[in-house]
């Protein structure tokens, strides 16, 4: 009999692992579910671009059914509630789902540490609709001041957090700042966005040469960039950080930390760091050998250095893979294959058509070559989702 692997999330490891599935399942061999929230995957990686108005639903949204059209994985448009992996099932919103394996691939929620205000006060880039909403709020600060002259927080933008969301959206804003003052008529010195970093730089964890490149990119487009300070507390008209400092400002954007959906901490996974489940080489959890944790929602380390990875599409998407191809080999009594995470590159945008980046050991770069890389990283994600039809489809707009 068919056995029935319920996949749950439809980003970028839990589509490439229902498309890995769908191409190397033996017919009859498996039930492919895959359940979503949503109709459509979502390009998280573009999302600094809609902040700013630059890209729209049709670069960030791909329905779902123009990925699945050949019939073999099962859509199911619902919430997820909990899982019960004792049990071998899932509660949505509209029903249960059991399972023979799951998968699970959640994604990530933003990680407040408990600072006074963070939450209530602060936006957050997480889905289309967020990015919109920053824009949108940003406008109407705009549009306010217009007519409350001596009310300055409403032209100060606050970042909080300079990993590479933080990074990428502060350059983003930065070159949208030009058309903002021209749009509303104000003079553009009264404008200011600023990043705050808790750890003593930004970029952590990045080639010192690309984060001084990214650093002295960000000072020429007027980004002011604080670290080694942690944010204190945050109201509705200001940002409170450890020195004593008091930013006013009536935005604040929080990218500053994630962790792991809270459907998996919920459902009861031995956890690491940030609530991500501790999995096996294999990417099995450790608790449940029928559950395979991907993405943001697994804490991997690669197992020939050591190296802790950080959460990313690249890795998502390879976790989601493999993931696929070990239960095949578990159904098929084979060996399964250990997870080898590999990192193609970094490339980070600072703004329109300046990026930092580094690919392999050799190849480092700033400015617009590097812009054209990031480019070419957005269309490899886009063809690890929806392969040559997609790729062709978008090109062709
Ligand atoms: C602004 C931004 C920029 C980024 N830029 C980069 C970059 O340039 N390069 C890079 O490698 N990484 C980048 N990342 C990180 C990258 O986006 C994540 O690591 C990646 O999306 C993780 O993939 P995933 O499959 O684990 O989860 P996700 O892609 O987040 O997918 C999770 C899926 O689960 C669904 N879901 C969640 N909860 C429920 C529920 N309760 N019920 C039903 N469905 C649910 C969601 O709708 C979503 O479809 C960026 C992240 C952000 C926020």
């Amino acid at each position: 009999m068919a056995k029935r692997i319920v996949i749950l999330g439809a980003g970028y490891g839990g589509v490439r692992c229902a498309l890995t599935l769908e191409h190397e399942a033996k017919k009859g061999e498996v039930e492919i579910i895959l359940v979503n929230k949503h109709n459509y995957h979502q390009f998280i990686t573009q999302l600094h671009e809609s902040a700013v108005g630059l890209s729209d639903e049709r670069d960030i949204r791909v329905p779902l059914d123009e990925i699945f059209n050949g019939g073999r994985v099962k859509l199911i448009k619902d919430e997820i509630l909990k899982i019960f992996p004792r049990d071998n099932s899932v509660i949505l919103e509209d029903g249960n789902l059991d399972y023979d394996y799951l998968v699970v691939g959640l994604g990530s929620e933003p990680e407040y540490f408990e600072i006074p205000g963070l939450e209530q006060y602060s936006l957050t880039l997480r889905s289309l609709n967020s990015a919109k909403h920053i824009k949108t709020h940003i406008e109407n600060n705009f549009a306010f001041y217009k007519n409350h002259p001596l009310h300055r927080e409403f032209l100060n933008i606050v970042v909080g957090g300079a990993g590479f969301t933080g990074i990428e959206l502060a350059g983003e804003l930065a070159d949208w700042v030009p058309s903002l003052v021209q749009k509303y008529d104000i003079p553009k010195k009264m404008v200011s966005v600023t990043c705050i970093e808790a750890s003593s730089s930004i970029l952590t964890g990045f080639d010192r040469h690309l984060v001084e490149n990214a650093y002295r990119v960000l000072q020429d487009k007027g980004v002011r960039i604080i670290t080694d300070i942690a944010i204190e507390s945050v109201t509705a008209d200001e940002v409170r950080l450890a020195n004593g400092e008091v930013l006013k400002s009536r935005t604040f954007i929080w990218t500053g930390g994630m962790r792991a959906n809270n459907i998996v901490s919920q459902a009861g996974f031995s956890a690491m760091v940030r609530g991500r489940a501790k999995v096996n080489q294999f990417l099995q959890s450790v608790d449940y050998p029928n559950v395979y944790i991907i993405g943001d929602n697994a804490f991997i380390t690669n197992p020939d250095t050591g190296e802790v990875m950080a959460p990313t599409a690249q890795i998502a998407i390879q976790s989601g893979y493999i993931a696929a191809l070990n239960i095949l080999a578990e159904i098929r009594s084979e060996s399964p294959q250990i997870f080898r995470p590999r990192e193609l590159g970094r490339v980070i945008s600072l703004g329109r058509n300046v990026a930092v980046g580094k690919i392999g050991k050799k190849y480092k770069t700033k400015g617009r070559a590097a812009g054209f890389l990031k480019e070419a990283i957005q269309w490899k994600y886009l063809y690890s989702i929806g392969g040559l039809k997609l790729v062709a489809k978008k090109f062709l707009k």
